[in-house]
């Protein structure tokens, strides 16, 4: 409704309790003073509410959209929960950072839930959420990205991961061509509820530490790394599908688990596998051991994970769905 719409109905409001004021006559001034003041707050208070956005979206027979964005305070490499209430019977989708967002719906609260990943590269600043109801009625919503400084890691490793010979480099073009295919699945959600820790023993906080390997700096680290020991078992997360498990040159045996709605978990440097391609898994089920394989400096975990093609922090990943 435009401004002008507005002060039209403000006026009819006025013109109407205008007749219906009694007449001032001398004798009982106090009453009417206070008739007046009375007239004059109900005059005001439904001036605001005819401004207000939910009495324009009841008069559109629409209640109006609730969004809630959490982390508060969001960077990159943040996994961010978006859950929109107001409209149950509506179908809900959304847009933000290039990614189409499905939404599914939360019967217990009444709400439509979702996530959105913010890459470890996104550039801080104002980015446009755009909440479809429908597929017509829109509604935005600011999500403000603020910067973050990631520290610098300074690692040595055999020489052939970082200057790789000409077999190598084709194992790695085979390598690059595989994940992208992964990456490029788009199956229907299979998780459901928080994710797990994948390993027992506590992660080390080095998610999007800037990279040197013998001195060359090479791509932001895009996981988190556990010190477990050799042979811990490592379990799904959550509810997926085994969308590759081989063994690849940089992050040695791994399996990639697709949790479905271009959700995808990376277990890396596996010593042995547990899981074959297209298996279905459990939250609890076992993909792999602990190892040292790839390109390592001793045995750990490295878990990362992709969500619509952003490189998310897996930790943040565990905070967004224990809500
Ligand atoms: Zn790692």
């Amino acid at each position: 409704m435009g401004p002008a719409q507005c002060n039209q109905r403000t006026r009819l409001r006025v013109s109407r309790f205008g007749a219906a004021s009694p007449p001032v006559t001398g004798g009982i001034v106090n009453v009417m003073m206070f008739s007046d003041r009375l007239q004059l707050a109900m005059f005001v208070l439904i001036a605001a509410l005819l401004r207000s956005d939910a009495l324009v979206a009841l008069q559109q027979g629409q209640r109006r959209l609730t969004i809630a964005v959490s982390p508060e305070a969001i960077s990159p490499g943040d996994v961010v929960r978006i859950d929109v209430s107001g409209a149950p019977d509506e179908r809900i989708t959304a847009t933000v950072f290039d990614q189409n967002l499905t939404f599914s719906f939360d019967a217990p609260h009444g709400t439509w839930t979702t996530l959105a990943g913010v890459d470890l590269e996104t550039k801080p600043g104002a980015y446009r959420l755009r909440v479809e109801r429908d597929g017509t009625q829109v509604t935005t919503h600011t999500i403000r990205v603020l910067a973050k400084q990631f520290r610098i890691r300074r690692l040595r490793v055999p020489d052939t991961f970082v200057n790789p010979t000409a077999d190598a480099l084709d194992q790695i073009a085979r390598d690059t061509q595989a994940l992208r295919d992964v990456y490029a699945r788009a199956t229907p959600q299979r998780w459901a509820g928080a994710f797990l820790v994948p390993v027992s023993g506590a992660p080390t906080s080095n998610f999007g530490t800037r990279s040197y390997y013998n001195g060359r700096q090479r791509s932001p680290h895009a996981g988190v790394d556990f010190m477990s020991e050799p042979g811990t078992p490592i379990h799904a997360s959550n509810h997926g599908t085994v969308a590759l498990a081989a063994p690849l040159y940089f992050t040695g045996n791994t399996v990639i688990i697709d949790y479905g709605a271009r959700l995808f978990s990376v277990f890396a440097h596996l010593s042995e596998f547990r899981v074959q391609a297209g298996e279905i898994v459990t939250p609890e089920a076992i993909v792999g051991l602990v190892g040292a394989t790839g390109r390592v400096t001793g045995p750990h975990l490295h878990w990362s994970v992709r969500l619509n093609g952003a490189r998310v922090d897996p930790l943040s990943l565990i905070t967004a769905t224990r809500q």
